[in-house]
C-alpha cells in the first residue's frame, strides 16, 4: 500500500496514512484539530521515489 500525506487547511499539521489507493481520496480528518478533511498532498510514490540520503551510514 503506498503511503499518503495530508495537510491540514485549518492548522497547517502534515501527518501520513497508509491507505489503499481505492481509498486515497476518501476524505480524512485531521488528527490535530478535527477538521473534516485535509489535503491530500504529492507522496514520495507518487512523485516517483523518496530521496533517502544514500551513505549516511545506516546500519
Ligand atoms: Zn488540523
Amino acid at each position: 500500500m503506498p503511503i499518503y500525506e495530508y495537510r491540514c487547511p485549518q492548522c497547517e499539521i502534515r501527518f501520513e496514512r497508509l491507505r489503499r489507493m481505492a481509498d486515497a481520496d476518501v476524505p480524512l480528518p485531521c488528527p490535530g484539530c478535527g477538521a473534516p478533511h485535509a489535503d491530500r498532498q504529492l507522496s514520495c510514490f507518487a512523485a516517483g521515489g523518496c530521496n533517502a540520503p544514500a551513505g549516511s551510514g545506516f546500519r
